[in-house]
């Protein structure tokens, strides 16, 4: 039996990850989610700017784990944190990289799973209800939710989580009276219940931690058993040179330090692959 099968873990969250996090910690683990959201998470950071994070990324999710584990009393807490960038391609998609943090107090231990996927996240300074309802259009909106404030990113007076047409218009009408430039910014809501693209990388960033908790080390047990190093240097199948395909995978134990290497099963890299092939 596995050390968490039908233990209890707190999640504090008041944006509704439990939707996504408590499902899959029952399936795939046999462990029991016991949401609270008796503490504001806001007052640790928002997209909107009002409120600045906490730290970074890890930080936050660690301090609202933690929070969430006071309140319920439990001994194990998870959360999660979110955040955006330019995709790491050709850096003009929003990218999103989610972070679900779980920690055990009795081991005193913590695992982190992690997921980097597009979501949507744009924003856009617009002068009418025509440009408007164009980025609407463009932007999944009712079901991606939306932000308005006057002037630009930075305006005091917001409005979050606009969910339908009528409440747009109305946000938009107040919004541009506000406005020194005759401008209003609007961008995506990014609080994970008003961005299904961003839940989705929550629930991609759950499994990616529960896998990580499943796996136990060969040598004292511990939960979290994963890997911390990729070599690569895979011959190339045509002239022998190392290539940039992975070799071979370190595991290792967050408790005891005990490491295991897992060679790949393919002997030689695809020449395609290979710098000196394929230049
Ligand atoms: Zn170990
Ligand atoms: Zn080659």
């Amino acid at each position: 039996m596995h050390p968490y099968e039908n233990i209890k873990i707190s999640l504090l969250t008041k944006h509704k990850k439990e939707n996504v996090i408590a499902p899959k910690f029952l399936k795939m683990l046999n462990a029991e989610i016991i949401h609270t959201d008796a503490f504001d998470t806001d007052e640790l950071g928002t997209f909107t700017r009002d409120k600045a994070r906490y730290g970074n990324q890890l930080d936050a999710a660690r301090r609202k784990a933690m929070i969430g584990m006071e309140i319920t009393g439990l001994k194990y807490g998870v959360a999660s944190e979110g955040s955006f960038t330019s995709d790491p391609f050709i850096g003009l998609l929003p990218w999103n990289h989610e972070i679900v943090i779980f920690i055990d107090n009795n081991l005193g231990i913590e695992v982190i799973g992690s997921s980097k996927a597009a979501a949507m996240s744009s924003q856009s300074k617009i002068r009418n209800w025509k440009e408007l309802a164009k980025f609407s259009r463009l932007n999944k909106f009712p079901t991606h939710h939306l932000v308005l404030r006057p002037d630009d990113e930075n305006h005091p007076v917001l409005q979050k989580g606009i969910s339908n047409r009528i409440v747009l218009e109305e946000a938009f009408n107040q919004a541009i009276k506000l406005s020194k430039t005759k401008k209003v910014y609007v961008e995506h809501d990014l609080r994970a219940f008003a961005n299904p693209t961003r839940m989705k990388n929550i629930a991609k960033a759950t499994t990616d931690l529960i896998q990580k908790l499943k796996s136990l080390c060969p040598n004292c047990h511990t939960p979290g058993f994963q890997i911390t190093k990729i070599k690569a240097g895979l011959p190339c199948e045509l002239c022998d040179m190392e290539t940039r395909e992975t070799m071979e995978r370190i595991f290792t134990c967050i408790s005891c330090d005990y490491e295991k290497s897992e060679f790949v099963k393919k002997k030689k890299a695809d020449p395609a692959k290979c710098d000196f092939c394929n230049p």
